[in-house]
């Protein structure tokens, strides 16, 4: 299949627009990364997103909307909760997950009975949806277990002949995927974490007198190599081997200075015995720009030819460095060395 290439203009992102109402796959920038994006009612353009991303099928994909009230066609009820949720970070880097009308596709939920909905900020991809005249189906636009794409380049490395087109825009500012938060029950439960902290969505739903539990799944370190059958957590995704690098990689944890010289030893005696070796270690508190750097220093390094990298840990208790660290945890296949 040819990809087309298109550059960001009124007419190219009308074509995009029109090519998805096709029923066709079209890769383009969010804020947070790349999304693969296909009609979202239409069950055979999402299974064809599969398809193209070698990804399960019972992975669902989050459903993008262009205005708040399109919601409402997507669940049965809105309560408060969404309200508050939606006033305070939509458009923006959240998904909630709710209960789905009966119409939505089951390719598109991965067969569950909710659907993951968000708005985005990003202006490309809101025109995107609102031109197409659909909810935009989307997971990430890279190949299934690799790191998400925060650059065009990144789609068109993995998925050139894959789909449809390419909107080439720019790079995404967030650099890591939404916050995921589960909104069916009264205890609004964060499946998976992202640049929206438990801390700011608690402070969003305060005043209705609720708190925000992180979902246990979230805790569990389960290496690269246990095979998926036997692992079902609540956000599906979080079974399957994700964000690999193509080098083996080892996170080191522990005191700043006592990282550095663990790092420093590693990599002489690595290099020592011919091998290539990357380091990604962020500045003290840099949380967001980890998120805006983590990916594509994985693919940087895929290009470079890699052997091993060595990653400093961030600081889990802070709400960004914990988002960044379950991707460098997932990518390492947890393993962690404490110095
Ligand atoms: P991706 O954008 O590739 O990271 O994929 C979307 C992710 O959103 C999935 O892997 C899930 O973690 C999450 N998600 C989407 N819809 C649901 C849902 N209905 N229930 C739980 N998690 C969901
Ligand atoms: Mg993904």
């Amino acid at each position: 299949m040819e990809t087309k290439l298109l550059d960001v203009t009124t007419e190219n992102i009308e074509l995009a627009a029109a090519l998805i109402a096709d029923g066709k796959l079209v890769a383009f920038p969010t804020e947070t990364v790349y999304g693969l994006g296909a009609d979202a009612m239409n069950g055979r353009a999402v299974g064809k997103v599969y398809a193209a991303k070698g990804r399960p099928s019972d992975n669902p994909m989050i459903v993008h909307i262009a205005e708040k009230e399109e919601l409402a066609r997507l669940t049965p009820v809105v309560t408060p909760i969404m309200e508050a949720l939606m006033e305070t970070f939509w458009p923006g880097p959240l998904t909630m997950v709710v209960r789905k009308m009966p119409g939505i596709p089951d390719a598109t939920t991965g067969g569950l009975d909710t659907v993951g909905v968000r708005m985005p900020s990003d202006e490309i991809a809101r025109k995107l949806i609102r031109k197409s005249g659909c909810p935009i189906a989307a997971p990430s636009a890279n190949i299934s277990g690799r790191p998400s794409p925060t650059k065009p380049e990144h789609v068109v490395e993995d998925l050139q002949g894959r789909i449809d087109a390419i909107l080439m825009g720019h790079d995404c500012q967030v650099g890591i995927e939404s916050t995921v938060v589960d909104v069916t029950d009264d205890i609004p439960t964060i499946l998976r974490p992202g640049i929206i902290t438990q801390k700011d969505l608690e402070k969003a739903v305060e005043k209705l007198g609720k708190k925000v539990e992180m979902d246990p799944a979230l805790f569990v370190n389960r290496p690269r190599d246990v095979s998926d059958k036997d692992f079902k957590p609540k956000a599906p995704g979080m079974k399957y081997k994700h964000y690999a690098p193509k080098a083996e990689m080892l996170i080191i944890s522990g005191e700043i200075s006592k990282v550095k010289a663990e790092i420093e030893k590693l990599k002489a005696e690595n290099e020592a015995k011919g091998k290539n070796v990357g380091v990604i270690l962020f500045g003290d508190h840099q949380f967001k720009e980890a998120a805006h750097d983590f990916f594509a220093k994985l693919r940087d390094f895929d290009v470079q030819a890699v052997d091993m990298i060595l990653a400093g840990a961030l600081d889990s208790n802070d709400g960004v460095g914990f988002a960044v660290m379950n991707r460098m945890l997932k990518s390492a296949g947890y393993s962690i060395l404490n110095v």
